[in-house]
């Protein structure tokens, strides 16, 4: 029988909900391009209710528990004395949501000699140590596409909020002033403006579809590039790589997984490469990002705007300098955390252990480590060290 330690995010200050401002939301059972949505045997949730949090459980114990395994739910995930330090010895399946990462660093997978399986409830699984999870047999997987769409609405809400100047306007209402000038002196209109995206996956190529009806100009780089069809039908403009691109842009969203590629991409020298004022919306990961060189931007005036929901470490510390940087427009990291989106990676998370418990294949696309190898999605979109 399996150990599974779930590490998740607390939940709301004011207790577990007892009522959701909605009563329901709607099914989802394919994506764009055919890959049907998650497919577990059942579940044992309520679809559009809290999951993502600890009482919430994922949906998961009484799968797990009926079928005799062990469940340990925790947000305690920093330092040695964490519960998840203290748990991971005789730990055979870690589950972790990049909105709440559980560093699964090179150490913690040392000390896990029962580990098999890392589940990443959610999308990208920069959190663990992919090196050291193909070193050690472990398979890392996740749920692809399950939160895409949710991203993709973020990007474009962050750019439509960036650009109009949406925050600082709502703050002047909230102030209880009516400081027309002061709200419309850094607001624009998207329309006419050349956007451009940092991979073009499946959020990338979202967030380009929905932007085509802003008659803006689109801009795309990837490492492959996009059927010839797409390229007309969206009438995109492909650069051979993010250098090449960024000069031509108004505005820049990065949706390429964090690997050695791409981390620390945006630094200054490529930032001075861009047009002054140029708005970077950052959804992808942190790390894509230097920290500092985005704030010197800002106070500079080099960049208009920054926004997006991805900080290193996460949680981030109070004097996280993105917290107090001007004309920025971060959230916590909650794009894919939608409730929406929580119904399907705990379905997914659900199909993966079936499967992994069943002994059988899990799906291809969700792979990302397997075997001893970069695998299934992670073959085609992540990097190695070595
Ligand atoms: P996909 O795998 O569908 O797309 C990633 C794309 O990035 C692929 O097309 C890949 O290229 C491309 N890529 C990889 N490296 C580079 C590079 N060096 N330069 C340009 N393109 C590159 O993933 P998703 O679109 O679903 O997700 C993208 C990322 O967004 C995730 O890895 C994750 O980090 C982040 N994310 C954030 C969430 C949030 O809540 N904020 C939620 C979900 C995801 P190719 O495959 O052609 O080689």
């Amino acid at each position: 029988m399996a150990k599974v330690l779930c590490v998740l995010y607390d939940d709301p200050k004011d207790g577990y909900p007892t009522s959701y401002a909605r009563d329901d939301i709607p099914t989802i059972s394919s994506y764009p391009g055919g890959q049907t949505a998650p497919t577990p045997k059942a579940i044992d949730f309520t679809p559009g209710h809290l999951l993502g949090s600890v009482s919430g459980e994922l949906g998961l114990r009484s799968f797990l528990e009926s079928h005799g395994h062990t469940l340990v739910v925790t947000s305690d995930k920093e330092g040695e004395n964490s519960v998840l330090d203290q748990e991971l010895s005789d730990t055979d399946v870690v589950i972790s949501q990049p909105f709440w990462p559980a560093y699964l660093t090179a150490e913690r997978i040392a000390k896990a000699p029962n580990l098999k399986l890392a589940i990443t409830a959610g999308i990208g699984s920069d959190h663990v140590d992919l090196d050291a999870a193909i070193a050690h047999q472990v398979t890392v997987a996740e749920v692809t596409y399950c939160n895409s769409i949710s991203v993709a609405e973020h990007v474009v809400m962050m750019i439509l909020g960036l650009v109009r100047n949406y925050l600082p306007s709502h703050q002047v209402v909230l102030d209880g002033g009516w400081d027309i000038a002061d709200c419309v002196s850094r607001s624009y209109d998207l329309e006419g403006m050349h956007v451009g995206t940092v991979a073009a996956g499946r959020i990338g190529l979202a967030v380009l579809r929905r932007l085509a009806p802003f008659d803006v100009k689109l801009h795309y780089t990837d490492r492959h590039r996009l059927p010839e069809s797409i390229e007309r039908e969206l009438n995109l403009t492909f650069h051979p790589d993010t250098a090449s691109m960024v000069p031509y842009c108004d505005v820049v969203t990065v949706n390429a997984p964090l690997h050695p590629e791409t981390e620390g991409l945006f630094n200054d020298d490529l930032i001075a490469t861009m047009k002054r004022g140029t708005y970077l919306i950052n959804t992808a990961r942190a790390k894509i990002a230097d920290r500092d060189a985005i704030d010197r931007a800002l106070r500079s005036g080099q960049l208009a705007g920054y926004a997006g929901d991805v900080w290193f470490p996460q949680p981030a510390p109070a004097d996280h300098p993105w917290r107090t940087m001007p004309h920025h427009g971060m959230t916590p990291h909650i794009s894919g955390s939608s409730l929406s989106a929580q119904t399907r990676y705990a379905a997914g998370t659900r199909e993966i252990l079936e499967s992994f418990f069943a002994g059988t294949p899990i799906r291809d696309e969700y792979l990302i480590v397997d075997g001893g190898r970069l695998a299934g999605a992670g073959a085609h979109s992540y990097s190695t060290k070595s």
